[in-house]
């Protein structure tokens, strides 16, 4: 050896070089961490090996025995234990799809594991499960499929005695029964489940801690930038760490732990790592998104909520920085009435200040369908629900994947007490990426809430230190704040956080400490209090404006035609129910407001609107589910309105009416008989209608073979080859279809998106369009009132459409309509239906009905380039630019609607109005209906079969104005006449002695939407076991009324009550008063709404 200390100089430094060293070499030396604690290969020589202290799975320490539930019965406890077990063992089978099998495990530890650190039982069946205690307490969930497969053995099992515990298996995955990878795929019915796995496991917890400090590191090593000290210092330490490592030696293992705490910093193994008082960038929360039906039917998912929160609470026993909102007040009930032992721990944690009910809705709903009312009552219940049984209110509304966000959502938050959303889908956007992370969502009316989406871009996060790097390298709203929210844990049967992400996330937060780069994630604070600290900040806060439109998922509006008709219909029925029950019970003391059947009416509603159910993206059984509740709802609700459908006479019958203005329509009384019912109030009186075959007041003409020509006193529709090829407004002298167009024209699309079949439509099937030819016409009607013209159409071998085109006659003072039908004979494949009306109308803007008001929508493709071109090369952004204009490919080629969409241009429009329909377009002059879709996943036959549809051209004087408003609440709400005869109810008895009971004079913008009783008022309120049960009730009487402006200005009126009314309070969804607003005379106050506002009252009487 040469080169000694050199005796001229103090430094050790040696003059000679002892010896090469080489430079790391990056791309190798990142991939060696992976297998020092992977599977494969080396799993018996690497860190895994050493996992495990003992393992014991002989019969002496695990015996089992199974019993299986019938069918596809899922039985309580109780009842299963109550049967016979069977003796079975691991490697047997266990199915089919959807059946529950119950295990009973006799667990003996052996002398060699009584003293060992840490005891699990590890059960694999690739199934969902449920540990169940010998006495019948439900105790933790099980994922299945290598995920969250283990229960940590209770001390008292030690003691060298046999201890019984349950296993209640479901047979699905935590995604259904897909065939195979793909998961939308309809469910394989004949699933079978071999059980894999069932030991006691002695857990060496030192190496498992070392686990989760490699994965750490060695991402740190793998994604920070490797420009920056901080990646090159976890590259070495890392490997460092594998070069300490010796197999079989556990003093290495605590050498390996303490140098990766040089990285990691000193705290990691307990929650005192969020102690150190730095500046929080991210702030972690867990959650479980549990999709009330979806890839399973609702029964699946009342287990999937207790299986997922009984993990949660026993995860928070030991992990006390676990912070964990979960939503949908719908699963909390279910569980209430299930599981009260696991509602008790729910409780518990709730009180203990770490499990957060949120969101403030019933469930996590669709928001683009459901009326302005039901959005109100997807608060009202939700709400009701979390104050009466976990004491608080939300502030938060919870709603993170649902495909996109009406306008007035921000309005009725705030009124249900809520000023803060969070969402996350438009991430998801395949457009047009959504600009802001953080900012002010701004309604129709001008109310808003903060909204913050996630920039981890998703709500089940695996609490990667990926995730936590993007919660800010994704954050678009830094200028003004860069904090944000990481919503992480399992969602559906994977039960929320894991133990793994909690570990993971301490090590994060000690990486950020330590070393740096890693924005710095917090845990242990509530989403609320995330929202407090944004708060201050607000006015400084980006706003949007209108619909969070979502860029995808847009046939949602159409699939599961079925499902969309039982939820109008229901809207419409419990508004009228509600409407003339409460006339009656302030009538007629002796009637008692059917509160009870409301509720659990107004609840199955809710349920359906379940962001999986109503947009149509469920498997078949949901909707064999959904249906019979819906069909079961419009029963109770006839039964509740005291309804006779029997047939009367002119004279004994009455037209029931609900809606707030002056009414005279045609009510259809017999195949012979027609009567017209006018006036105003809920029970109309009917008088004939005079017309003779002589003198008809609209009629029908064959003017040349196949050219028909059907006439009112204020319309002429020409009809030619089955579709309208003239309507001309005879009173405005227009034509209303352009000219050589033909309208209710049918055309059929190849419908093949490309992925999500039942969700989406994409663009490109626009330019597959084919209109469907129609086969012969007739005269199907000729009475004086009403005449018909109806048209065979094939649209394939196997599927049709009988189309009717009818003219009834023209009231005085009412705007006549052509009304069409449809019976559709469907049974396509991927193909989409729609019907066309090429109009004599322009405009650059269509409007369309949505909840509370009116959105438009441009019907050309003009826009600026979507903001994700800025990313690409100049070359690139031309060729998409030029691909995206020749496809006429701009983001809204399908939007929602609700009763009615209108294009109207300077003083004449044209609006189309539907009974049960939510898809539309508008391109140019073209308005399209959509009609039915067919895809063929997940729900292998969605809308196979027979469907009825009805829709009406309206043309109008004017600009969109109060007239199509009307129609289209008259359209969907058509009078029907009753017989008036003692059997009908007490109802409407006291209906008709109180001919006035409420109405609204003023802006015919005005609608008087809700007429119900107070939640809270004494006579009304069901037992204390309801929803509300612990919320103080309210001395006397009270109406709750509300209002809101349809069409976008000042609103000015007075509400007229035949009562006696006290006093009268604004107040808000929630009916707490707000302010008293002075009475102006008996039963009479004025109103004042600024534009699309919706206001509630409440009538003390
Ligand atoms: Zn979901």
């Amino acid at each position: 050896m040469g080169g000694g200390p050199d005796l001229r100089s103090k430094s050790s430094y040696p003059t000679l070089a002892p010896r090469p060293v080489g430079q790391m070499i990056s791309k190798i030396y990142k991939d060696r961490i992976r297998s020092f604690y992977s599977r494969g290969q080396y799993e018996k020589h690497n860190l895994l090996a050493m996992m495990h202290e003992g393992i014991a799975s002989e019969e002496s320490n695990i015996k089992l025995w199974v019993w299986d539930a019938p069918g596809q019965e899922r039985p309580t406890f109780d009842e299963a234990v109550s049967h016979e077990f069977r003796k079975t063992s691991v490697g047997h089978s266990f199915g089919p799809s959807w059946s529950t099998h119950w295990f009973k495990i006799a667990i003996t530890v052996p002398e060699n594991l009584r003293r060992k650190e840490h005891l699990e039982l590890h059960w694999d069946a690739d199934t969902e499960g449920m540990v169940w205690s010998k006495d019948g307490q439900a105790l933790q969930g099980l994922t299945g499929g290598g995920e969250r497969i283990e229960w940590i053995l209770p001390e008292s099992f030690r003691d060298g005695k046999e201890h019984i515990i349950y296993i209640e298996m479901a047979c699905n995955g935590m995604f259904g029964n897909s065939p195979g990878g793909d998961i939308i795929q309809p469910p394989d019915p004949d699933k079978y489940f071999t059980l894999k796995k069932a030991e006691i496991v002695a857990v060496n917890l030192e190496a498992r801690a070392l686990y989760i400090d490699m994965w750490i590191i060695g991402d740190a090593a793998r994604e920070f930038p490797e420009n920056s000290w901080e990646q090159h210092k976890a590259l070495k330490i890392a490997n460092d760490i594998i070069d300490t490592f010796k197999l079989g030696d556990k003093e290495s293992i605590t050498k390996c732990r303490r140098m990766a705490q040089e990285y990691l910093g000193p705290n990691v193994d307990s929650h005192r790592v969020y102690s150190s008082a730095k500046d929080v960038k991210v702030y972690g929360i867990g959650h479980c998104h549990i999709d009330s039906c979806w890839l399973w039917p609702w029964d699946e998912t009342k287990r999937k909520v207790a299986r997922s929160w009984s993990n949660q609470c026993d995860l928070m026993d030991r992990y006390p920085e676990l912070n964990f909102a979960c939503s949908q007040a719908q699963q909390y009930k279910w569980l209430k009435q299930l599981y009260p032992n696991v509602w008790d721990r729910v409780k518990a944690k709730v009180r203990a200040g770490q499990f957060h009910p949120i969101g403030g809705s019933w469930v996590e709903h669709d928001t683009n369908m459901p009326s302005g009312e039901s959005l109100v009552r997807q608060f009202l219940y939700g709400q009701r629900f979390f104050e009466s049984n976990l004491g608080r209110r939300s502030q938060t509304f919870w709603l993170p994947d649902t495909f996109g966000y009406a306008a007035q959502l921000p309005q009725l938050c705030r009124l249900a007490g809520m000023d803060r959303f969070l969402t996350q889908k438009l991430s998801w956007n395949n457009i047009n990426k959504f600009p802001h992370t953080t900012f002010n969502w701004v309604a129709l009316d001008g109310s808003q809430v903060v909204c913050h989406m996630p920039p981890s871009e998703t709500y089940t996060a695996e609490a990667h230190f990926g995730d936590v790097r993007r919660s800010v390298t994704q954050h678009k709203s830094m200028d003004q704040d860069a904090t944000s929210l990481l919503v992480f844990g399992k969602g559906d049967g994977g039960g929320g956080p894991t133990w793994q992400h909690l570990e993971k996330l301490r090590r994060c937060r000690g990486v950020a400490d330590q070393v740096g780069l890693l924005p710095r994630v917090h845990m242990g604070n509530t989403v609320d209090e995330f929202f407090d600290f944004l708060q201050p900040k607000a006015d400084t806060f980006v706003t949007w404006y209108g619909e969070l439109y979502f860029e995808l998922h847009r046939g949602t509006y159409t699939t599961q035609a079925k499902t969309k008709l039982n939820n109008r219909k229901s809207e419409a029925m419990l508004r009228d129910v509600e409407w003339l029950a409460t006339l009656a019970s302030i009538k007629n003391e002796s009637y008692k407001y059917p509160k009870a059947d409301i509720d659990a009416m107004w609840e199955a509603v809710l349920l359906c609107q379940f962001h999986d159910c109503l947009p149509g993206s469920s498997i078949e059984m949901v909707y064999d589910d959904s249906d019979k509740t819906g069909e079961r709802l419009l029963k109770d609700i006839r039964k509740a309105l005291g309804v006779s459908d029997r047939r009367a006479s002119l004279q004994d019958s009455v037209a029931i009416n609900t809606l707030p203005w002056h009414r005279k329509e045609l009510v259809h009384l017999s195949d012979n008989e027609v009567g017209v019912a006018c006036g105003e109030g809920p029970f109309l009186a009917i008088r004939p209608f005079k017309t003779t075959e002589e003198q008809p007041a609209v009629t029908i003409e064959e003017v040349r073979k196949g050219v028909f020509v059907l006439e009112n006193d204020q319309l002429r529709v020409k009809v030619e080859g089955g579709c309208i090829t003239s309507l001309y407004d005879r009173v405005a002298k227009r034509e209303v279809i352009e000219k050589g167009a033909k309208a209710n024209q049918y055309t059929i699309f190849d419908d093949k998106p490309l992925y999500w079949q039942a969700w989406d439509v994409e663009v490109y099937h626009l330019a597959t369009r084919q209109e469907l030819s129609c086969g012969e016409t007739t005269i199907s009607e000729k009475k004086p009132h009403r005449v018909s013209l109806t048209t065979t159409i094939k649209i394939s071998d196997a599927s049709s459409i009988k189309s009717t085109i009818t003219l009834a006659a023209a009231l005085k003072g009412v705007q006549s309509w052509v009304e069409c039908h449809a019976e559709v004979e469907w049974h396509e494949n991927m193909k989409f239906l729609k019907v066309e009306f090429p109009v004599d109308v322009r405009n650059t803007e269509a409007s369309y009905e949505t909840a509370f008001g009116i959105v438009k929508r441009p019907t050309h493709y003009n826009t600026s380039c979507p903001c994700f071109l800025f990313s690409l090369p100049p070359i690139i952004q031309a060729i998409v630019v030029l691909t995206f204009h020749a496809a006429g490919t701009w983001p809204k080629f399908e939007v929602c609607c609700h009763r009615f969409a209108d294009l109207s241009e300077h003083n004449y429009g044209v609006s189309i109005l539907n009974d049960s329909k939510y898809g539309f377009a508008t391109t140019g002059n073209v308005m399209r209906l959509s009609l039915l879709r067919a895809p063929k996943a997940p729900d292998a036959h969605a809308d196979m079969g027979t469907h009825h549809i009805r829709w009406a051209i309206l043309p109008h004087q004017q600009s969109l104005g109060h007239a199509t408003v009307r129609a289209a609440f008259a359209f969907n709400q058509p009078l029907k006449a009753v017989a008036s005869s003692p059997d009908v109810s007490a109802l409407v008895a006291a209906g008709r002695a109180s001919p006035i009971g409420i109405k609204l004079v003023g802006d015919p913008s005005l609608v008087l939407d809700t007429v119900k009783r107070g939640e809270d008022d004494e006579d009304v309120r069901p037992g204390d076991e309801d929803v509300s049960g612990n919320l103080p009730k309210r001395k006397g009487r009270s109406v709750v009324l509300r209002v809101y402006d349809s069409l976008g200005g000042r609103g000015r009126g007075t509400i007229k009550t035949a009562w006696d009314v006290r006093a009268v309070f604004k107040c808000n969804l929630l009916e707490d008063d707000l302010e008293e607003i002075p009475l102006r005379a008996k039963g009479e106050f004025d109103i004042d709404l600024r534009p699309f506002e919706v206001a509630s009252y409440r009538l003390a009487l």
